[in-house]
């Protein structure tokens, strides 16, 4: 198989068996992305998105943010894709393949801590405002 060096959005609702190299497949429903490996060894690559794992930036060409490290894959791809375009990030010797194992660790943690705390809701403070109005001036 040959590699790959661009990538079109195309939005699913699941993946297609097989994926097409050279398309990032973003399902709303499942909240994933999937994709060849862009190297050729064909390799179908899935990412969860959530705001601590992999972001879809879609404006015209897709970027799939940070980079991805398939140290899951046989061929220890480390690359980006950033508005359509594979910027390889080099392979992953076993050594580095754990950093940045540790460095994604890290960054899901940190998401997990800064992530923003459920709003807590807001009383209804026009209704509230009425009612006790009425109440002051004896009108119902
Ligand atoms: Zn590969």
């Amino acid at each position: 198989m040959r590699s790959t060096d661009r990538y079109v959005a195309q939005f699913v609702e699941s993946f297609p068996t097989p994926m097409e190299p050279g398309v990032l497949y973003i399902s709303a429903p499942y909240s994933t992305a999937g994709h060849i490996c862009p190297c050729g060894c064909g390799r179908e690559v899935v990412t969860k998105l959530s705001p601590a794992r992999y972001r879809v930036i879609f404006d015209g060409e897709v970027s799939l943010k940070p980079s991805v490290a398939a140290t899951g894959l046989p061929c220890n791809s480390h690359y980006f894709i950033t508005r359509g375009e594979v910027d390889w990030h080099g392979k992953l010797d076993a050594d580095r393949a754990a950093r940045v194992q540790a460095s994604d660790r890290r960054a899901v943690e940190s998401q997990r801590v800064a992530s923003p705390q459920t709003p807590t809701p807001q009383p209804p403070r026009a209704i509230w405002w009425a009612r006790l109005w009425r109440g002051v001036s004896g009108k119902s």
